[in-house]
C-alpha cells in the first residue's frame, strides 16, 4: 500500500493524506463513507464527499474511506479508517464486477462517523486554465490558456497570472444591453461596444454600451420584443423581433401598420379552464378592467356586470398570442348580435334550470340523506402527500381566480384509514340551490380532478358544468333568502 503520512490535530482529528493512483490504474476514485444506502446498489449506494489523491485533508478519527481502483478486467476497492497515528487498512477486495452487497454490508457495519466534511488542507498547484474563463479577482474574461486555474476555498477558479492587466477602455463587443452612451437609443446586447466610464481600476471599472460609430439612424428606444403581443400605441399585432420594448410595454418599430380593426378591443389572458381559443371564434369573456380597456358599450350581447371593473360579455377573438411560460392572451372585440345569439340562446338555456327550486330546509327534511343543515356528501379519498380534498361553495366570480369561494369544513372518519391517508372518509353538507366545487386526487392517486356540483331538491346531489354554474351565479342575486 502507499505510504501516508499523518499527523494528528487534536484529539479527534487528522491531517491525513489520500492514497495516490497506482500505476496502470485505468481510473480511480476515492472518497469518505458516511453512509450505505440497502436500497440503492454499487457504488450508488455510497454517500460521501469525495476526495483526490495524494491530497491532505483534516478529518475526524474514525472516519471511512473507500478507494476503488480500475485495472483492465479487475478492480481493487480497499476500506481504511482515519487513526490517530495514520491511515489503517480493515480491508481490501479484488472484484471482477462492481461493489457488491458483501463490500457494502461490510462497510456498513463499520460506520462510525456519519457526517464529515472534505477539508483540504493543501492547496493544489495552479495550472494553465484550458477553458475560457472569468478572473475570479476583476471578473474579466480569461481566453483558454492565458490565466491560471487555483484552488480557492474550496473551488476551482480562474486568475490572471500575477497583477491583473488594466481594464480595456473599449471592449468589443458589449456583454449587456443597454442606452447608448452617445444617442440614447438602446444598443443590443453584443451589437456595439462597451466603453469605460469610470478610472481604470482592475477591480471596479464601468461600462456603458454604445453604438458602433455612427449612431444608426434607426435605434429603437428599447429593447427588441422577442415575444408576440399588441402594440401599445395602435392595439395591432406585433410579431416576435418587430416591436420594442419599454418598461413592460410593446410598440411597433418604426411607424404602426394600418389598423385592422377600429373600436373597442381588450386584451385578455387565456386560462387554461377557458380551452384554446382561436381567430373568430365566440366566447363568453370575463374581463377584468383592473388593467385597462374601456368599460363596454351597453348595447353589447351578453354583458353583465360581475363587480365594477369586472365585466362579461360575448365577444369574438381577434387575435391569440403566446406570452411565455405556457401563457396564452388573447385580443377581443365585443361580438354582434349575430355572432353571440348562439351562444347567448344556450346560456339561456341553462338559465331556465338555473331557479330556486320550491323546497326549503323543511321539504328536504323528508329526504332520508338530509341533515337539519342540508345534503350530506359522503365520500371516500385517498389523500396521499399533500394532497387534500375540498369542497367549496361558489358565491361569484372572481377576475384572478375564476371563482369567489367559501371553502367548507369537512368532517373526516379516521376509522377505515390506513396510516398513509387512504380510505379517508369526508362529509360535508350541502345547501340546496347552491353551487359547489370539489377537487380530489382520482382513484389512480396521479391527476388532480376538479368538478361542479349542486344539490338538489330531490336529494341527489348532480354533477354540472361550467356554464350551468354561471347560469346559477347569474340567477342567484334575484332570489329572495340568497
Ligand atoms: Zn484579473
Ligand atoms: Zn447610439
Ligand atoms: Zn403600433
Amino acid at each position: 500500500m502507499t505510504a501516508l503520512s499523518t499527523r494528528t490535530y487534536g484529539t479527534d482529528a487528522s491531517a491525513t493524506t489520500i492514497p495516490h493512483q497506482p500505476v496502470g490504474a485505468r481510473k480511480s476514485w476515492r472518497r469518505i463513507v458516511t453512509a450505505v444506502d440497502p436500497d440503492r446498489r454499487d457504488a450508488y449506494a455510497l454517500s460521501g464527499p469525495w476526495l483526490d489523491a495524494d491530497a491532505a485533508y483534516a478529518l475526524t478519527v474514525g472516519t471511512l474511506i473507500m478507494s476503488c481502483d480500475v485495472y483492465t478486467g479487475h478492480r481493487e476497492i480497499a476500506l481504511h479508517r482515519v487513526g490517530p497515528e495514520g491511515l489503517e487498512q480493515i480491508k481490501t477486495w479484488t472484484l471482477k464486477k462492481p461493489l457488491g452487497r458483501a463490500v457494502l454490508n461490510f462497510t456498513a457495519r463499520r460506520i462510525t462517523v456519519t457526517s464529515e466534511t472534505a477539508l483540504r488542507l493543501d492547496e493544489p498547484p495552479p495550472r494553465p486554465n484550458l477553458y475560457p474563463g472569468r478572473c475570479r479577482r476583476c471578473r474579466r474574461a480569461v481566453a483558454a490558456g492565458a490565466g491560471l486555474v487555483t484552488g480557492h476555498q474550496g473551488a476551482r477558479q480562474t486568475e490572471h497570472p500575477g497583477e491583473c492587466p488594466p481594464p480595456a477602455a473599449v471592449i468589443t463587443p458589449n456583454r449587456f444591453g443597454g442606452a447608448c452612451k452617445t444617442c440614447d437609443m438602446w444598443v443590443e446586447a453584443e451589437s456595439g461596444v462597451a466603453v469605460r466610464i469610470t478610472a481604470p481600476d482592475a477591480h471596479k471599472s464601468e461600462y456603458a454600451p454604445r453604438h458602433v460609430s455612427p449612431c444608426p439612424p434607426d435605434a429603437d428606444p428599447g429593447p427588441r420584443s422577442r415575444r408576440p403581443g399588441w402594440c401599445r400605441d395602435c392595439g395591432e399585432y406585433t410579431a416576435p423581433g418587430q416591436g420594442w420594448l419599454f418598461n413592460g410595454e410593446l410598440h411597433h418599430r418604426g411607424p404602426c401598420p394600418p389598423t385592422t380593426h377600429d373600436g373597442q378591443a381588450w386584451t385578455v389572458p387565456v386560462r387554461y379552464w377557458m380551452g384554446r381559443w382561436h381567430p373568430g371564434q365566440v366566447v363568453h369573456a370575463q374581463v377584468d378592467l383592473r388593467y385597462g380597456g374601456e368599460f363596454p358599450h351597453s348595447d353589447t350581447p351578453g354583458l353583465r356586470v360581475l363587480s365594477p371593473t369586472y365585466v362579461e360579455f360575448a365577444a369574438a377573438v381577434l387575435d391569440v398570442v403566446d406570452t411565455g411560460l405556457d401563457r396564452r392572451s388573447a385580443r377581443i372585440r365585443a361580438a354582434t348580435g349575430d355572432e353571440a345569439a348562439p351562444l347567448l340562446a344556450r346560456q339561456a338555456l341553462a338559465a331556465l334550470d338555473a331557479r330556486p327550486s320550491a323546497s326549503t330546509f323543511k321539504s328536504r327534511l323528508i329526504v332520508k340523506r338530509t341533515t337539519p343543515h342540508g345534503l350530506e356528501l359522503r365520500m371516500r379519498f385517498d389523500t396521499l402527500g399533500r394532497h387534500r380534498p375540498w369542497l367549496a361553495e361558489i358565491t361569484g366570480r372572481d377576475p384572478d381566480y375564476r371563482w369567489q369561494r367559501e371553502f367548507l369544513t369537512a368532517d373526516i372518519d379516521w376509522r377505515h384509514a390506513d396510516k398513509k391517508g387512504r380510505g379517508l372518509l369526508y362529509c360535508w353538507t350541502l345547501a340546496c340551490d347552491r353551487v359547489y366545487q370539489m377537487h380530489h386526487l382520482d382513484a389512480g392517486g396521479d391527476r388532480q380532478v376538479r368538478s361542479y356540483l349542486r344539490s338538489t331538491p330531490d336529494g341527489d346531489i348532480v354533477r354540472i358544468t361550467a356554464e350551468e354554474v354561471h347560469a346559477w351565479l347569474n340567477s342567484a342575486p334575484a332570489w329572495p333568502d340568497h
